[in-house]
């Protein structure tokens, strides 16, 4: 069992910086994923937390153990890859037992013909076999020991490649892009089957993906990177309704958030096109503020009907069963709005129709035209919520 701590982590292949000062502590036996979009660093951060690259500066514990000097397989961790890079050459049972094999017999026990002869080689062996066969067992996968890579599903192969992590029994798991080679059906299998094990083994795993709805289904928290930063660590519901910057808000959430230019007015509320919302800012009147409004925040109005923010034009209709998504081409936005409505209960809209949207003020969520989150009296949780679930923030690192 082992807690992670990143202190201040930063690399430069030679251009810009692809990580910048990451600062993150992971609890002993918690679930955290790394998720940002594609190049913003997360397989180089678990490269490095792995030791299978030197980070430029910063320092990365593991278990109360600063392990910047020593090499991958003293580290503790076992890695699983998106490629899941097993040996095609060799069976299920010899892909498993290989890291065993390199840990438990010495480089004369290894040879082929030679090293069987050796003193307590046998029984060592035999040890191993027992040990690939348990994990196999665990994970449902002792029927194909025998194969080769190339004979398995996508599922098998990836339950192969978790398997030979497992034998080692590390305390840490890292995982990068664990499943994005299967296909949708089979990652939402597997994504249960990584949750159970988790549950099963108990301890620390680090889960890298670009797909949010593995963010947040999976982790206990979802450290944001964008740019080779950590830009929002939380837990995922946290995150959701309670994004720390404009990017985190646009990058989580499907659909998309809507974001839409207004101003701060003379007597306070904020004036969007024709509109006036009761926002208190504490802004001075005539500044620019960013309003970021979720799809389920929306609800159809009459024109002028009560909180109206919005009007335009629908251009599709999308039913899904239980929601209904109305994109609109809305007055003023360059992106098309999407409303989420309860499907029971939306009124009928074809495309081509005029319609109207209000939004409740708490729904809102408020932006500096920076980007930074403005916090008013409607967000019924303090900052310190946020702030609270980053201990390196808390500690006073940079974040
Ligand atoms: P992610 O896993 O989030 O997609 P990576 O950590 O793989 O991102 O890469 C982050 C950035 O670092 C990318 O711009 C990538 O091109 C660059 N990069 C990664 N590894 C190397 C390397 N060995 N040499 C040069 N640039 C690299
Ligand atoms: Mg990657």
């Amino acid at each position: 069992m082992a807690a992670i701590s990143l202190d201040r982590l930063s690399k430069d292949y030679g251009g810009s910086p692809v990580l910048d000062a990451v600062s993150l502590d992971i609890e002993d036996g918690e679930f955290l994923t790394l998720l940002g979009p594609s190049g913003c660093g997360k397989s180089t951060l678990l490269r490095i937390i792995a030791g299978l690259e030197a980070q430029d500066s910063g320092t990365v514990v593991i278990g109360g153990l600063a392990v910047d000097g020593l090499r991958p397989k003293q580290r503790g961790v076992a890695m699983v890859f998106q490629s899941y890079a097993l040996y095609p050459h060799m069976t299920v049972a010899a892909n498993m037992a290989l890291p065993l094999k390199m840990r438990r017999l010495s480089p004369l026990q290894r040879l082929p013909i030679v090293g069987r002869l050796l003193a307590g080689t046998q029984a060592k062996v035999r040890q191993i076999e027992e040990d690939v066969r348990q994990t196999a067992s665990a994970l449902e996968i002792e029927h194909v020991l025998g194969r080769k890579p190339g004979e398995l599903s996508g599922g098998q192969r990836q339950r192969v490649a978790v398997g030979r992590a497992m034998v080692r029994r590390p305390s840490v798991f890292l995982m990068d892009e664990p499943l994005s080679n299967l296909d949708a059906k089979l990652r939402v299998t597997m994504r249960a089957e990584i949750k159970q094990l988790h549950r099963r083994l108990g301890v620390t795993f680090v889960y890298v993906t670009h797909d949010q709805a593995e963010a947040m289904t999976l982790s206990d928290r979802v450290a944001v990177m964008l740019d080779g930063k950590l830009r929002q660590v939380g837990r995922p519901l946290e995150i959701y309704a309670d994004p720390a910057e404009r990017r985190v808000a646009e990058f989580i959430g499907s659909p998309k958030i809507t974001m839409v230019e207004a101003r701060v007015g003379e007597g306070g509320g904020i004036h969007v096109g024709g509109h006036m919302l009761a926002i208190e800012t504490g802004r001075q009147p005539g500044s620019s503020v960013v309003l970021g409004i979720r799809p389920e925040a929306f609800t159809p109005v009459a024109s002028g009907g009560r909180g109206e923010l919005l009007a335009g034009r629908v251009r599709l209709v999308e039913h899904l069963g239980s929601d209904l998504y109305l994109h609109l081409d809305a007055e003023g936005q360059a992106e098309p709005v999407i409303a989420r409505l309860d499907a029971e209960r939306a009124p009928h809209v074809a495309a081509g129709e005029q319609i109207h949207l209000a939004v409740r003020a708490e729904r809102v969520l408020l932006f500096a035209p920076e980007g930074q989150r403005i916090r008013t009296y409607a967000d019924r949780r303090p900052p310190a919520a946020v702030v609270d679930t980053n201990v390196a923030a808390r500690r006073g690192h940079a974040r």
